[in-house]
């Protein structure tokens, strides 16, 4: 837990927002400024910053957050359209929050093109 981190405040409850799925590793909340009808955050409960400092040990937790995803995508009804999963890392990746987190976007076309 980082003292200054908003997303380790959101995963402690100490700062408030949307939660819409927790357990033991990993948090899902509603991002502050949604860009299309499903705009949710999934992060690790322990503090990572970025993909950039992602140990061996954290694999686990990585693909968790992916079977979140799909069970929050199938809460969404999002499933069938389909969905945009994105993890920004650094400046040149657009990143502002630096703890590792996975935007789960849905319930509209995505436009192209990335990049
Ligand atoms: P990044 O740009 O780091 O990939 O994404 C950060 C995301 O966090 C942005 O989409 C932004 O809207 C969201 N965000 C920033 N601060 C908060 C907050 O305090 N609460 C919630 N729910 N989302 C936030
Ligand atoms: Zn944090």
């Amino acid at each position: 837990m980082s003292d200054t981190c908003i997303f380790c405040k959101i995963v402690s409850q100490e700062a408030k927002a949307t939660i819409v799925y927790q357990d033991e590793q990993v948090t899902a909340f509603r991002d502050l400024h949604p860009v299309a009808p499903t705009h949710i955050l999934i992060v690790p409960n322990k503090h990572i910053d970025s993909v950039g400092t992602l140990e061996p040990e954290d694999e686990q937790i990585i693909g968790h957050i992916f079977t979140v995803a799909r069970k929050l995508a199938e809460d969404e009804g999002i499933v069938k359209g389909g969905f945009r999963m994105i993890t920004n890392t650094g400046p040149h990746g657009g990143q502002t929050v630096f703890h590792l987190h996975v935007h789960l976007i849905g319930g509209q076309r995505m436009r192209f093109p990335m990049g």
